[in-house]
């Protein structure tokens, strides 16, 4: 039988749902389970997943733990992989994890996959490759075999919290050199990019186009922007075109960084609902928008893209004005 260890790292609050996804996904695989927690404070998180049928609960507690740097995040996983004896070890794709467990999985002469979508019973894998065009299906026999899980791919766990006995595992001071020194955001000025929205609102370059009055009203764009996505708490995307301008120095609108990209060479997000606003619909855009269920596109051109076949609305109107009512109507 496997020994299945779900490895996550807390700040001391609730685990994330990306966490408890993971966690969803370990205790479906039917070997025996091992929970391996990491972070300055571990015990709330332990008893927050008490009821989860683990046979053990392994933590490693210490101040070297709350900063995400590889050297102690490693050390970490290293210590609860060993005393875990793990044959499988199923972690949430964090950028922490992303970074430190490969060089574990080489540590510990074992395999690593990154971007994990789902894992079946009979323990394969699946991840897509080539900007998500194919779909692999991996098994592997070399142990311990590590699984970075993909957000938003598994029901997350959600049993009752109860009171966790965690083993402390031993670890000798780890050498650091590497001092966090604080965070620093994309240079939009506030959070625009929320994973977890339920629509995808998409701006395009038509924002910033000379309008039916000759001038163009990139001011008046962003305040549209900026009050859909406060009323609605959507995320938002953009087209290449549009988050290109600021790189050639046009007046663009500041709430647009390349982070916001969605298509071929941008990313692929997933929300259950997208709103495209002045953007075309070209094949290299829509291509991101594989994980994006229901499809809808304000567009004045009739003959664009999102008509011929990629949207499963399209309103063929003055996203300026149809966002003013929108927006009105959200209250905003
Ligand atoms: C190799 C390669 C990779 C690429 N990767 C990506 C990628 O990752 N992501 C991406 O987005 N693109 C990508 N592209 C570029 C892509 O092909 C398009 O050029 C781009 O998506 C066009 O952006 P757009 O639709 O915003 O702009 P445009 O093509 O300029 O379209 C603007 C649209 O706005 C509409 N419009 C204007 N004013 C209004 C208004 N008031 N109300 C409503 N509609 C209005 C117009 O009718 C028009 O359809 C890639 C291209 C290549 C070759």
């Amino acid at each position: 039988m496997e020994k299945i260890l779900f490895l996550v790292h807390t700040d001391g609050g609730p685990l994330s749902k990306g966490a408890l996804q993971a966690l969803g996904a370990a205790s479906g695989l039917g070997g025996e389970l091992v929970v391996g927690l990491a972070g300055v404070s571990t015990q709330a998180a332990a008893d927050s997943i008490a009821t989860c049928g683990a046979a053990r609960f392994l933590a490693v507690d210490g101040e070297a733990f709350a900063q995400p740097r590889y050297a102690t995040d490693a050390a970490a996983a290293e210590a609860l992989c060993r005393v875990s004896e793990a044959t499988v070890v199923i972690a949430p794709s964090t950028s922490r994890w992303a970074r430190a467990l490969p060089g574990v999985a080489a540590r510990l002469h074992g395999a690593v996959d990154t971007h994990v979508t789902s894992l079946g019973a009979d323990l394969s894998a699946t991840r897509w490759f080539y900007r998500q065009r194919m779909e692999g299906t991996l098994t592997r026999t070399q142990r311990p075999w590590m699984l970075l899980l993909e957000a938003d791919c598994a029901a997350a766990w959600n049993g009752a919290a109860g009171s966790a006995t965690a083993e402390q595992v031993p670890m000798a001071a780890v050498p650091t050199r590497t001092t966090v020194q604080g965070l620093q955001d994309s240079k939009t000025d506030e959070q625009t990019i929320r994973p977890e929205a339920n629509l995808l609102f998409v701006a395009g370059a038509g924002w910033t186009k000379k309008q039916a009055d000759g001038a163009i009203h990139t001011d008046q764009a962003e305040q549209l922007i900026l009050g859909f996505l406060r009323a609605s708490q959507a995320s938002l995307g953009g087209s290449k075109s549009l988050v290109d301008l600021s790189g050639e120095g046009q007046a663009v609108l500041r709430c647009m960084s390349h982070l916001n990209q969605v298509g071929q060479t941008g990313s692929t997000p997933r929300h259950p609902k997208g709103l495209s606003t002045c953007c075309h619909g070209e094949e290299p855009h829509v291509v991101g928008w594989r994980f994006i269920n229901d499809r809808r596109a304000v567009n004045m051109d009739a003959n664009c893209g999102w008509a011929r076949g990629k949207a499963d609305v399209v309103y063929v109107a003055d996203a300026f004005a149809v966002m003013a009512i929108v927006n009105r109507m959200l209250g905003g």
